[in-house]
């Protein structure tokens, strides 16, 4: 482990420390243990992430084809319940076409402040249009009416490519966690009526402190589920 001099929190507990050790196998800048006890018990979560990065490299979330949005349910741990099969870690070269006009800005993370960038293959070339993929669909509503731009609703966009636009590292959780609040959201917009999800007017919810409460009470719930990965919220996502 190699130190840090910068004053910030253990990516495991949560620690604010003086001192904060990086992984020493792929020195990720946003991974960071106050010693080695947190560093062993989050490796089940870094483990997929743990590459050195190339100065063009950015980690990204995969989505593949019909995942199957919220029906799938979450919490699940195993076959098609296991939100680690929806969601997959992949390496993303900076010059990727989801950085390029290509890549949609999903509005609604970018009002709660983790503005995400989604890029659809079958968009881009044509190929592959009719595979559902209702997951990203969800990420990438309106705010005004929490449907999806009609190029999405009418062809199913295949596996999509989700990023950070700010470039940091995307995880599987963070990205569960913003995929179930739009969950909530598209049930706030009235069409799911028997589940009163408790907000209303949905627009006020759509605010950097809503998803705060939203994803730390989330990542919280998973952790007493014994998923790993859920450690502690916000820094990094
Ligand atoms: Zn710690
Ligand atoms: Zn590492």
């Amino acid at each position: 482990m190699q130190s840090s001099r910068r004053n910030e929190m253990c990516t495991k507990c949560g620690i604010d420390s003086e001192k904060l050790y990086n992984c020493s196998r792929c020195k990720s800048a946003v991974t960071r243990y106050c010693g080695r006890k947190c560093q062993e018990e989050h490796w089940p979560a870094h483990k997929p992430i743990c590459t050195p990065l190339k100065q063009d490299e950015v980690w990204g979330i995969k989505i593949p084809p019909n995942a199957s949005g919220r029906l799938l349910g979450i919490g699940g741990s195993r076959g098609e319940n296991d939100p680690g099969r929806l969601f997959e870690h992949v390496l993303i070269k900076a010059d990727h076409h989801v950085f390029s006009m290509r890549g949609e800005l999903c509005p609604v993370t970018q009002l709660v402040g983790l503005p995400l960038l989604v890029y659809s293959e079958a968009f881009a070339t044509g190929v592959g249009l009719d595979a559902n993929n209702q997951a990203t669909v969800y990420l990438r509503i309106e705010p005004e009416n929490g449907l999806a731009p009609l190029h999405w609703q009418m062809n199913g966009p295949g596996t999509c490519i989700v990023v950070r636009q700010d470039r940091r590292p995307l995880t599987r959780q963070a990205i569960e966690a913003m995929w179930q609040f739009t969950a909530k959201l598209i049930d706030g917009f009235g069409y799911a009526r028997d589940s009163d999800c408790g907000w209303a007017p949905v627009q006020s919810v759509m605010t950097p402190a809503s998803w705060q409460i939203f994803s730390r009470d989330y990542y919280q719930q998973q952790r007493e589920k014994g998923r790993v990965g859920f450690d502690k919220f916000w820094e990094p996502l």
